[in-house]
């Protein structure tokens, strides 16, 4: 039997106000554990992470992106952080350069987001994706994650991190976002504009959408939270006319393509070099693609390390359950905003809750688990716990640390 995978765990929780029980004490005894001592001197190491898009800012903190830079150096490996074109052109606005970083910032397809390889896949309906250049270039790659919502899948996370920001953009918008589309949901040659019309008006949230370029209807599965598992306002508006459903496999469509596209990213590495970090700190309800901000719908939770993927956010998305869901935020957001289930103590994941019961936050890392990327299994090891330091002598208080000007 294989080995269960080691996670390791540091939580926000501190047990004494010192710096010894600091989150970048968690983060180093991470990294410790992770052991970075398999990248080899002048390894050339993406930090794979999400810049942020315009004024987005609730990303990895530069702040722990500067550590993970300095431990890949202490190593002997050549670091660079990389992320789509757009999102390193204007990262510095969110706090992001080579000189806070401490190292170059890199498109990850080339400054058009054209520099990318095409690789054959193995999924229904699609050919090929076209995986990031510089990605492919590296010969290590920590794996950045910023924990959070997402529209299409419920939750973005180390795999989300990889399949679609290891990709140029066409495969990104298009082909992954798009195969939500592949299985047919209703019968286009009846429908028209008018009648699409009265699904939209029928439904919440806008979800049935008619394209006036291409002429043609589309459902929105990215807002779409399927009445949360009560009666579907667009279907009862359709009457039968175009048969127009709601189904799990248009959903998982987009989980089991992005399990898949993480696949291609990590086969391109030896993994003894590849590294998965997931900071659930600011655990907003959607994609940091959307370039603003948001309200943090979970509390802070941690930094969470581990070798295996699937691992990874397994355990993140436990730990989101266990925390669950920041009612008292949850109560002052509109419901034009956020709809979440009216019962919020249905056994769902909190991602559910909010993004509605298709949405299996878990689906992708099983599909993962089935093409072998490793294990849902896993153990939990928690560094520096609140309890640990709780018992830890303190050093004598300094209120202004070194080097001291007063
Ligand atoms: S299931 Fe509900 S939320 Fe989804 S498109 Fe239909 S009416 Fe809108």
């Amino acid at each position: 039997m294989a080995d269960i995978p080691e996670v390791y765990y540091g939580s926000n929780i501190a047990g004494v106000d010192s710096m010894f029980a600091n989150m970048s004490q968690k983060l180093e005894k991470i990294i410790e554990h992770l052991d970075f001592s398999t990248i080899e001197k002048k390894d050339k190491v993406a930090v794979k992470m999400h810049l942020g898009f315009n004024d987005g800012y609730q990303t990895v903190p530069v702040f722990f992106v500067r550590r993970i830079v300095e431990a890949i150096k202490k190593v002997g490996g050549v670091p660079f952080v990389t992320d789509n074109p757009t999102a390193v052109y204007n990262a510095a606005h969110r706090g992001y350069t080579q000189e806070t970083c401490g190292c170059p910032i890199i498109p990850i397809a080339g400054i058009k987001d054209g520099y990318a390889t095409e690789k054959m896949i193995d999924i229904d309906g699609i050919e090929s994706l076209f995986a990031a250049g510089a990605l492919l270039d590296a010969d290590a790659m920590i794996n950045l994650t910023h924990a959070k919502g997402h529209g299409s899948c419920g939750y973005g996370g180390a795999f989300k991190n990889i399949a679609l920001g290891g990709y140029s953009a066409p495969t990104r918008w298009n082909t992954i976002h798009g195969v939500v589309h592949r299985d047919p949901y209703f019968d286009a040659s009846k429908m028209t504009k008018e009648h699409l019309e009265k699904l939209r008006e029928a439904c919440p949230k806008n979800s049935p959408t008619w394209n006036e370029k291409e002429k043609k209807a589309t459902c929105m599965f990215y807002t779409c939270d399927q009445c949360h598992g009560g009666t579907k306002l667009c279907v009862e508006a359709d009457e039968g006319k175009t048969g127009w459903s709601i189904n799990p496999e248009n959903f998982d469509a987009f989980q089991e393509l992005m399990a898949a596209a993480a696949k291609i990213i990590l086969d391109s590495f030896d993994l003894s070099k590849v590294f998965h970090l997931n900071f659930a700190l600011d655990i907003t309800p959607y994609c940091d693609c959307m370039g603003m901000s948001m309200p943090a719908v979970i509390d802070d939770i941690g930094i969470i390390g581990s070798k295996d993927i699937v691992a990874v956010d397994t355990a993140t998305l436990d730990l989101i359950k266990e925390q669950g869901l920041n009612e008292s935020v949850l109560k002052k957001i509109p419901e034009k905003y956020i709809r979440p289930n009216p019962d919020l103590s249905a056994d769902l994941h909190p991602w559910q809750l909010l993004h509605g019961p298709m949405k299996d936050p878990y689906k992708v890392a099983q599909f993962g688990e089935t093409r072998g990327m490793g294990s849902s299994k896993y153990k939990l090891v928690e560094v520096l716990s609140a309890e640990e330091t709780a018992t830890m002598e303190p050093p004598k208080h300094q209120y202004e640390g070194g080097p001291s000007f007063y």
